[in-house]
């Protein structure tokens, strides 16, 4: 790509998200984290991938009226993921627990709202949060959005996950309970046993699309949480909005100290592998 073309992609994409900022998030702005009012590290009484934030605050949301609909991604057949829509608690804790591959969520937030939807929460990583930035933008007021955001590095692609967990495990994926990746470590949980490999050597099964993202922390969610930050059985959580704020507001989880500096470490990590992809990506063969 030439340079002028290529300065001109960047400062569109800045004033993209600047004004994403402007329009939805309130807070203070980091370099790393994006704009955030509040940080903390919880545990809910739900059971979930970490602390089980996420699952509470959709309960929460529905108990509050916040929303009367969510998109989450609930595992199908196998180790899978698919975008569904919970209409209730018990539908949100079915939900619960991460699956590390790519769910179209857009799609489906897509379809709510041409059903007719008004209050919806979506649970999603930090490239679905902004593609629901950019609808809410379309939709001029019509419809209330709240994007809960996780933190991701990467998503796999499922066969090429399957085909590295076999070969380097000596495991079948789709029997696999649980997958967690926690402090650079995949493991999976199967028939009472742990099989666990480095995240790094699972890197050639990561979507492809991930090497360019650079958003770790989900900067344009309502309220954004992962695990990086929080000690084993907690979850971070980065309140980024009003909407969030009031999400978060008289939420009972029992808090815990927070490591920021870990957060934007792994957020710099991630922002500095996109700008090394791009720079091959342009750079003329
Ligand atoms: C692909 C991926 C990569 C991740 N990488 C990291 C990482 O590198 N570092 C880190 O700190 N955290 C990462 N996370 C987030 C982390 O695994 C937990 O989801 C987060 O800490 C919330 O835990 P919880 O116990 O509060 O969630 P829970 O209460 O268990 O709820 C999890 C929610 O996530 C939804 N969900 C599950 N899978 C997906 C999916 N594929 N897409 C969209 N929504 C989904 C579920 O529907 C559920 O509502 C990643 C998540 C995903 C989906």
């Amino acid at each position: 790509m030439p340079e002028n073309q290529k300065i001109k992609t960047q400062n569109f994409k800045a004033q993209d998200e600047a004004k994403i900022e402007q329009q939805f998030l309130e807070g203070k702005k980091d370099p790393d984290l994006g704009v955030y009012s509040e940080m903390f590290s919880a545990k809910s009484g739900f059971e979930g991938q970490d602390g089980g934030v996420v699952t509470a605050l959709l309960v929460k949301g529905f108990e509050d009226g916040i929303f009367d609909a969510a998109v989450v991604v609930r595992r199908g057949e196998g180790y899978s993921a698919e975008a569904v829509t919970a209409a209730n608690a018990s539908e949100v804790l079915a939900a619960s627990g991460t699956k590390y591959l790519r769910a179209n969520v857009t799609q489906k937030l897509q379809e709510l709202i041409s059903q007719g939807k008004k209050r919806i929460a979506v649970v999603c990583t930090p490239c679905e949060a902004k593609a629901a930035r950019k609808i809410l933008q379309t939709l001029k007021g019509e419809c209330e959005i709240t994007v809960i955001g996780l933190f991701c590095f990467e998503a796999f692609n499922k066969a090429k996950l399957k085909e590295q967990v076999a070969a380097r495990l000596g495991i079948n994926l789709d029997k696999v309970e649980k997958t967690q990746i926690r402090q650079g470590k995949f493991t999976a949980f199967v028939d009472g046993k742990e099989y666990s490999c480095k995240v790094k050597d699972l890197d050639c099964a990561a979507e492809k699309a991930c090497l360019y993202c650079d958003d770790f922390a989900s900067r344009f969610a309502d309220v954004s949480v992962g695990s990086v930050g929080s000690k084993t059985g907690f979850s971070t959580v980065v309140v980024r909005s009003r909407v969030g704020g009031e999400l978060v507001r008289n939420f009972n989880v029992a808090k815990a100290m927070v490591d920021k500096a870990e957060v934007c470490r792994l957020s710099k990590f991630k922002l500095e592998r996109a700008k090394k992809s791009s720079a091959t990506l342009n750079t003329p063969k």
